[in-house]
């Protein structure tokens, strides 16, 4: 038997944000970071756009970190949020662009309306700072958390989702994301493999969980994150159990969005269970 303790650092970390999506860092300076944290292997999964991978991936080649061209996809099953990692994607794939041009679309037209909706609950400008804080990139719910911290209307990020942004809110637009099953396809398109993000974020029973993996094993995904950021305790033996049984790969990712924001590091990650094969094995991708 092993008795020892598995060690919370791992050398690959396949899920992260930059500021192409609601990270903090731009792609060059999160690289870099990655660097400095030891990680070997990186992907960069921004939500919906691959606009940072080109700069990232310049300065993975300068310090000799290997780069996973990635994305993550917000899509719905059974009217549950649910985001899908594409990883290994090809960037240039036109069923990829052209899905992931239609939620870049909806996301701009959901900012305004949740912008119509702080203004009804008595919170105005949110539009114009919200997009500022984007820039000319990806707006997200993020975005307008950030906002409604420095302007002033919540102490912090999960304050403002619990008070206007999160589900039930008076700010909360009911998105109608593309079918998980869509992600899946234009991943597939793209080359990539289609991974479950965060499974345990959704709050799912175990019975829920198992359907939903079917489902997306069905539709062609190959793979669930196993070991994510601030998982709860458990988590990663009941997934690692599911990705066994349902011959499905697993993968490691931290969601790191920037050193200010959240609990998630770079790297603060326990290895897969024993038996999960790794989707980077496929890849050929080997660890030192
Ligand atoms: P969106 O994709 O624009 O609907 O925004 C979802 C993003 O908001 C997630 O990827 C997280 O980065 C962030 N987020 C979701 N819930 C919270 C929360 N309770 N506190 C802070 N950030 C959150
Ligand atoms: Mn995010
Ligand atoms: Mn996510
Ligand atoms: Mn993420």
């Amino acid at each position: 038997m092993n008795f020892m303790q598995a060690k919370m650092f791992s050398p690959i970390d396949l899920h992260m944000h930059s500021l192409a999506s609601d990270g903090t860092m731009t792609p060059h300076d999160l690289v870099q970071r990655v660097h400095d944290s030891g990680v070997q292997v990186m992907a960069l999964t921004d939500h919906d756009n691959t606009a940072g991978l080109a700069e990232a991936g310049e300065k993975a080649a300068e310090l000799g970190v290997q780069l996973i061209p990635g994305v993550e996809v917000s899509s719905e099953w059974e009217t549950q949020g649910i985001h899908i990692v594409g990883l290994f994607v090809d960037p240039e794939n036109a069923v990829l662009q052209e899905g992931l041009a239609k939620i870049m679309a909806f996301r701009d037209w959901r900012a305004t309306e949740i912008s119509r909706l702080l203004e009804v609950a008595g919170v105005s400008g949110a539009e114009a700072g919200a997009r500022a804080m984007a820039g000319s990139r990806m707006v997200g719910r993020s975005h307008f958390g950030r906002w409604l911290v420095r302007a002033g209307h919540c102490a912090d990020a999960s304050e403002a989702f619990g008070k206007y942004l999160g589900r039930g809110c008076p700010a909360y637009v009911p998105s109608d994301w593309i079918p998980m099953t869509e992600a899946v396809h234009w991943i597939n398109s793209a080359g990539g493999s289609a991974i479950l993000a965060h499974p345990g974020r959704y709050k799912l029973s175990a019975s829920r969980l198992r359907t939903l993996l079917t489902s997306f094993r069905e539709a062609g995904g190959v793979g669930l994150e196993v070991c994510s950021g601030s998982q709860a305790a458990g988590d990663r033996e009941h997934l690692g159990r599911l990705a066994r049984e349902l011959g499905l790969l697993g993968s490691v990712g931290s969601d790191f969005h920037g050193p200010d924001i959240g609990h998630a590091a770079i790297g603060q990650l326990l290895p897969l269970p024993d038996g999960v094969e790794p989707v980077w094995a496929r890849a050929g991708i080997q660890l030192h």
